[in-house]
Formats: structure tokens, sequence, C-alpha cells
């Protein structure tokens, strides 16, 4: 037994399923008011929120913490929301919602093709961006299910061709080290444990007679052969391991 971050009691297979319920979300946004009742809303629907009240920090925890999804305003201090976002399309493709604060200016963000996925004009209702970003978490998912070539940093695989790059050089894996890294990205940033990483790499029959330490050994080669994208094979201390994709 193990105590779980939310203060809950559970064997690791139960606990799993709850810890992966908290998606992140970054807001990045100056106006005080308007960040603390995007927080406080954010959080009463379950999700793990940061909150960055200017463009460089805001950078910087869109690189440290991995959000799931980043709602950026435009106008900031130091880094302009323009900026943060070319900066974070470099090598994540992050849902991002840009808060504008008139029609002229989210006409201008449009015709800038910075790729953002959505746009909110201020003044807003939280209601309407809550579904906004309940309706772009769908489609984000959809879209990384359907995938054929997922990206990650500098990091390419190449579902169907069984293929991975690394900063566009073949990187050699094993089938099953493939086989593992692709159970992994199908969970979308999910945390998978060892016994279900067992199952789904080696199948049930064999997974009952492998150790549970081969999952650990599969992961550190892995980690060894993705190089500067190791640290997204992220370890979830008393659980198993999840990638983190953003
Ligand atoms: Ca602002």
């Amino acid at each position: 037994m193990d105590s779980h971050p939310l203060g809950l009691f559970l064997d690791s297979k139960k606990y799993y399923s709850i810890t992966m319920l908290k998606e992140k979300v970054l807001i990045v946004e100056d106006e005080k008011e308007i960040s603390k009742l995007l927080k406080y809303n954010l959080e009463k629907e379950g999700y793990q929120v940061f909150a960055a009240t200017d463009g460089e920090a805001g950078l910087a925890l869109a690189k440290s913490k991995h959000p799931d999804m980043i709602i950026l305003d435009l106008m900031l201090p130091k880094l302009s929301g323009i900026e943060v976002c070319k900066m974070i399309r470099k090598d994540s493709q992050v849902p991002i919602i840009m808060l504008t604060a008139k029609k002229e200016e989210t006409d201008r963000v449009l015709g800038l093709e910075l790729g953002a996925d959505d746009y909110v004009t201020k003044p807003f209702s939280v209601r309407e961006l809550l579904a906004r970003i309940k309706s772009l978490f769908r489609r984000s998912k959809e879209k990384t299910s359907d995938a054929k070539v997922v990206r990650a940093g500098k990091l390419e695989v190449d579902l169907e061709r069984y293929e991975v790059k690394l900063a566009d050089k073949l990187v050699e894996l094993s089938s099953k080290e493939f086989t593992f890294l692709k159970v992994l990205l199908s969970a979308q940033g999910k945390v998978l444990t060892r016994d279900q990483l067992l199952e789904s790499v080696w199948g049930y029959d064999q997974a009952s007679e492998i150790d549970t330490r081969t999952v650990d050994q599969h992961v550190a080669r892995l980690r060894v052969k993705l190089g500067s994208e190791a640290s997204r094979l992220a370890t979830v201390k008393n659980i198993g391991y999840k990638f983190k994709i953003n």
C-alpha cells in the first residue's frame, strides 16, 4: 500500500486510473483577476492548473510542466503571446487557446498562422471558455489516436513503417522496443503500470512468466536510444511509466 498524491490509500493497480484523470492546463495571463477566475474554475472541473503572469515565465512552465493545454493571452509583459506561441510550436503540438482583447487582434493573430488551435475574444464567459477547452481536448485526442506519425520534440515515430527518428536520424529499435514505445504513445500521456505494459507488449500469456523488471530494463534501453528526448519517458513513482508528448 502506498499513499496517493490525492491522499487516498489504494493498491497501485487501482489508483493509476485516478492519476490519469488529471489533465494539466497552463494559464499565461497577466490580468490577475482573469487568471484567478480561470484557475478556480478549471480546478473545479478537475484539471491541474499552472499559472504564469508573463511570457517568459509561461514559456518556462510550458517546457518544465509539459501541460496538456495552454490558455495564452496575447498581450503579455516580457514576451508576447505571439512569441510564446511561436517558440512552443518549434517542438510541441500542445493545444493552445489564445485570448485576445479585441476582434481586430483575433483577425491579426489568425493572419499570422501561429498554430494556435482556437481563439477567444475578451470579455468572454468562463462557461464558453470551458466548453472550448473540452472540445479542443476531444479534438486533439481524436487527432493523436488517428495519427500515423507521432512527433514529440526532435522525436518522430512512424507507427506504420515502424520507424523512429531522432533529429531526422534513424534510431535502431528492436521490435519489442518499438512495440513498447508504441504502447506508451497510444496511452496519450496516461500512466501505464508495469503489469499493463507487460500485457500489452508481451501478451497476457507470456506476461505472467516475465518479471516486471523486464519493463524497467526496456525503459532504460529506450531512454539511451531516445537521447535528448529521453526525459519524455517518465517514471511515475510507485505506479509505472508514461510518455510526455507535449
Ligand atoms: Ca494581457
